[in-house]
């Protein structure tokens, strides 16, 4: 439902969606516009031309263009300043509430139940409720290191804890707990909690992934056990299927019969950080695992009917590793049946203080590529590739880690 008016001197649109409420005001040059997810959270918005998303975990990203440049500019507010947005989104939503029921607005058509609904869950998020939403977060959650891109708007449910390598130089999403597989039951409390924390909010998520690094390397007896559990509390069809990492592919390998019973528990994606094709440059990143062994678990996934999204690491080996890097990816990735339901992600190297690829690479005297070198490394792979066309082209498509919101 949308409703379009005029409202104290702006104009107004109101929309309703069976997930999400969103208000644009436009005065002048001027253009406001929040959203809402069913429970009440903002969730995304945009003000004078920044665009903000909100995670779960109560941190807001700001985004924007800049100026005469294809570059975007990125940076996470402070708690201070996302507090404060949060609460000017919720004061229009309390304006606006405040002005149709004391009859200084009439809506045409008037609003419905859903939009009501919304609309006073939106307000009653107040800056308290926030930060107790943000407790709530951690008490579901351990830190959800990372997700693919197209997955940041999945139900995480943590089936497994961390990762169970542990080693890549260029990683820390993990470092910060042991790898451990939960027991059915203490997983089925694990979805019990995500479900009451989300609440209404459920139905603005559009996929299950299934953490944390490597879901996939739980060995099968189990992982059935789990993929069995989230059906008794989640309708996975109608949420999308169940999504996940496997990375480290030479410990527990699965064959395509494996697979293929994974896809009737509702898999559709695996996503494997190859990071390159070429071998050496995997043992200098300490990436467990060949470029072989990931080309042998991309055709058991497919044969069992799963599709996969793969990463490449961008300027990983710095010029030292540049050429045989495109080389060998390009190579390896060629010899994977890919086809249009698979992903390829480029995803750039980013470099941290306390990193232990930074030492590496420091004590190897490796020269880093520059940002526009990665892209352009990225491009070279890309261009190189080739694709059947009865099976179509894989999506491919850049991945920010420095992006990444759940
Ligand atoms: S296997 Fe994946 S999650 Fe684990 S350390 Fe390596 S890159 Fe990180």
């Amino acid at each position: 439902m949308v409703i379009l008016t005029r409202w104290r001197g702006q104009s107004l649109t109101l929309s309703t969606k069976p997930n999400c409420l969103t208000l644009s005001l436009q005065s002048g040059k001027e253009t406001r516009v929040f959203s809402f997810d069913g429970e009440g959270r903002f969730w995304t918005g945009m003000v004078q031309n920044i665009s903000y998303r909100r995670g779960l975990d109560g941190k807001i990203v700001a985004k924007w263009q800049e100026e005469g440049s294809t570059q975007r500019g990125r940076r996470w507010l402070s708690k201070e300043e996302s507090a404060r947005l949060q609460e000017s989104a919720r004061q229009v939503c309390e304006d606006l509430l405040n002005d149709i029921q004391d009859g200084r607005l009439t809506l045409n058509p008037a609003l419905d139940e859903r939009g009501w609904a919304f609309l006073r869950r939106a307000v009653e998020f107040t800056p308290q409720r926030y930060r107790q939403d943000v407790v709530r977060y951690h008490a579901v959650y351990r830190p959800v290191g990372i997700l693919p891109p197209d997955q940041y708007m999945a139900v995480v449910l943590q089936a497994a804890e961390g990762c169970s390598f542990n080693t890549c130089t260029f990683c820390n999403f993990y470092r910060d707990r042991p790898f451990r597989i939960k027991k059915p039951d203490e997983f089925r409390e694990h979805m019990k909690a995500v479900r009451e924390f989300l609440g209404e909010g459920l139905s603005l998520r559009r996929t299950i992934f299934l953490g944390d690094a490597n879901a996939l390397v739980i060995p099968m007896p189990r992982l059935v056990e789990l993929m069995e559990a989230v059906h008794e509390q989640f309708d996975v069809e109608h949420l999308g299927g169940i999504y996940a990492f496997l990375d480290g592919f030479s410990a527990e390998k699965k064959t395509p019969e494996d697979y293929a019973r994974l896809r009737e528990l509702g898999l559709r994606r695996v996503y494997i950080g190859m990071e390159s094709g070429n071998d050496a440059l995997l043992r200098f990143l300490k990436k467990p695992g060949t470029a072989g062994d990931v080309v042998q678990a991309v055709q058991a996934i497919k044969r069992g009917g799963v599709a996969v999204g793969i990463i490449l690491l961008l300027g990983a080996g710095g010029h030292q590793f540049a050429q045989q890097h495109v080389t060998d990816s390009i190579r390896t990735l060629q010899a994977m049946p890919l086809d249009a339901d698979d992903l390829i992600y480029f995803s750039e190297l980013v470099e941290g203080e306390g990193m232990e690829y930074t030492r590496d690479a420091f004590q190897a005297h490796l020269h880093p590529l520059t940002p526009e070198e990665r892209i352009a490394q990225g491009e070279a792979i890309e261009q190189a590739l080739s694709f059947s066309e009865d099976t179509g082209t894989p999506h491919i498509s850049r991945y920010d880690i420095r992006e990444f919101v759940y």
